[in-house]
């Protein structure tokens, strides 16, 4: 089986992990019970601080609060990025609450309410608009309200993000207006007195860890942006063209190259100076900001036997952490890294195969999984959980309490 490059970077003491420097009992101490969550707030820092080292300087770098909305967390990322993305009216004013300037906000997602609508309007943030029809209750709202919107065109391009662990552009898709719609808009926008059209927003997917997919999908979005910004007449203050980097859950899954791709991106903006000279350049970063920053944490209550094949049973399970236990959108479920973490330096000596309180066999937390003796006390850690863990798992499904989470 090959390793998890995960597991290779993990700081251990006395048979220990160690998050943000502190052993696990402190941190299960300071959360009062298990199940746990803990994000390490400088691996946050260190994510953020290499994109800047790699990405071309004009780049700027914002954080999709839906991967991690644990307020702490967004407070901490409003420190170190460039701005805040939101999908909703409760991220909104998370976002707000940060302190993050509205000016710096931007407010995209399929289906937004009225009540959204309106409080984007008054906060004075960036709507990204999702739809033709969407676009006109905006124009209502503004005369209702008598205010001005900002608004940007989510763009659904004519090509996807290949190999993509979640596509979101291409073909017939809920998010966007589609590409060969978006000239028509642009016109009927020109001179509005109430929807200044600021910028555009082309974001094509999630989760890739292929190089050269996301380099084509840059290229062709810059071209995509080239021709709308022509249409439009004048240069566009800004211009989100998504994210989609992805993170290694899975053995065999590399890191991205940074460096690479910072270069490529340079040599792009290099051939798309002429027309990029007075527009700021966005990339929108969720799990790669802070997917890899999470620890979710609970505890074997007891080893079970049973026709030759042992289970470590524990009070945490999919209602915490859906995603590692391949229910959300996996197609096939694979182990997530996973750690015993009283004996992290330990050598494997069994097979056995995770599971957690709910009454169904969905709730896996590892199957037939390497690991050394685990006994009934111990820790078991899930590493690369940062993003799309406890906002992301149906915490009250059979009613145990929620995940404590813990920013360290
Ligand atoms: C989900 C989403 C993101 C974040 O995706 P990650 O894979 O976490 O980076 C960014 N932008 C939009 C519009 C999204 O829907």
């Amino acid at each position: 089986m090959s390793r998890h490059v995960a597991l290779d970077n993990q700081q251990i003491d006395q048979h220990q992990l160690l998050i943000g420097n502190q052993t696990l009992q402190n941190l299960a101490l300071r959360a009062g019970r298990t199940p746990f969550y803990a994000y390490d707030r400088s691996l946050i820092s260190q994510r953020v601080s290499a994109l800047r080292a790699a990405l071309p300087a004009c780049i700027e770098l914002h954080y999709a609060i839906k991967a991690n909305p644990m307020p702490a967390v967004v407070d901490w990322l409003a420190g170190l990025v460039d701005g805040l993305d939101v999908a909703s009216l409760g991220e909104l004013q998370t976002a707000l609450n940060s302190g993050m300037p509205a000016s710096e906000i931007s407010f995209a997602g399929p289906a937004k309410q009225p009540a959204e609508l309106a409080a984007a309007i008054a906060s004075g943030v960036l709507i990204n608009v999702e739809s033709p029809d969407e676009l006109h209750r905006i124009e209502q709202l503004c005369e209702q309200l008598q205010m001005p919107a900002r608004i940007a065109l989510r763009v659904n391009p004519d090509f996807e993000l290949k190999s993509a662990g979640m596509k979101m552009s291409g073909g017939a898709k809920p998010f966007g207006i589609d590409s060969e719609q978006v000239t028509i808009l642009i016109e009927e926008l020109r001179d509005h007195p109430r929807l200044h059209l600021e910028g555009l927003h082309i974001f094509s997917g999630s989760q890739n860890l292929r190089l050269e997919a996301i380099q084509e999908c840059q290229q062709r979005t810059l071209e995509l942006a080239r021709r709308l910004t022509e249409a439009h007449g004048k240069p566009l203050h800004s211009i989100n063209l998504g994210g989609g980097l992805g993170i290694p859950y899975f053995p065999g899954e590399q890191t991205l190259p940074l460096a690479q791709l910072g270069e490529n991106m340079a040599q792009l903006l290099q051939e798309h100076r002429d027309w990029l000279a007075d527009t700021r350049l966005v990339m929108e970063l969720g799990r790669y900001l802070v997917g890899e920053a999470g620890y979710y944490v609970c505890r074997v209550l007891e080893r079970k036997h049973s026709r030759g094949q042992t289970f470590l049973m524990c009070d945490g399970g999919l209602h915490h952490h859906l995603s590692n236990s391949g229910n959300f959108g996996q197609v096939l479920r694979r182990n997530y890294p996973v750690l015993v973490g009283n004996r992290a330096d330990q050598p494997a000596e069994e097979a056995v195969s995770i599971h957690g309180p709910l009454c169904t066999p969905l709730d896996i937390i590892a199957e037939r999984i390497e690991l050394p003796r685990a006994e009934a006390g111990d820790w078991i850690v899930v590493l690369q959980s940062g993003a799309y863990g406890a906002s992301a798992s149906p915490a009250a499904f059979l009613g145990h309490p929620p995940a404590v989470e813990l920013l360290v």
